[in-house]
């Protein structure tokens, strides 16, 4: 499905690329926790330039579980990026190799989309993931998720300002 064939779209001159890679796809094979949970979505059109590249213009669509940063509960995060991918041959690369242009296998008929997917989808991945702006986190001394309870550690936390006042009043 995401295999295509350069001589059909040279003759074609454009070609709609729609379609899903599963979870279980061997693409996401030695990914861990930065792997979809559910199936990519990909729509793009590719069309060729008179120098030979090979553009595809789209979007993708997934989704992935991550921990919250600050209270470590799972969170989905929801991936919905633009797409915007081009091919080279190596000979017309020259001098503008910026890094976003991928070479195309000089002596293959095919170009194989699944490893710029996967490079795309790795990019497109936060960081890190909140469950909520708002999250309170994890007590850094008891360990309770504050955002489903409370504990008196904060209570019992000393503020520094007021120690040097205390060494005065007890002298
Ligand atoms: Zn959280
Ligand atoms: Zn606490």
């Amino acid at each position: 499905m995401f295999r295509v064939n350069l001589t059909d779209l040279d003759r074609e001159g454009s070609k709609e690329i729609r379609g899903e890679l599963s979870p279980e796809d061997p693409l996401w094979n030695d990914l861990e926790e930065e792997r979809p949970s559910r199936a990519l979505r990909v729509d793009l059109t590719l069309t060729t330039t008179s120098s030979g590249q090979v553009i595809a213009r789209g979007s993708m669509q997934t989704e992935l579980e991550r921990s919250c940063r600050r209270c470590l509960e799972p969170v989905t995060v929801e991936i919905d990026e633009e797409l915007s991918l081009v091919w080279s041959i190596p000979d017309e690369l020259g001098e503008e190799d910026d890094g976003e242009i991928r070479l195309l296998e000089p002596t293959s008929n095919e170009l194989e989309l699944g490893e710029a997917l996967r490079e795309e989808f790795l990019l497109a991945v936060p960081r890190f993931a909140l469950c909520s702006e708002t999250c309170a986190g994890l007590c850094p001394r008891c360990g309770v998720n504050r955002n489903e309870t409370t504990c008196d550690c904060t209570l019992e936390e000393r503020d520094p300002r007021w120690d040097a006042l205390r060494e005065l009043q007890t002298e």
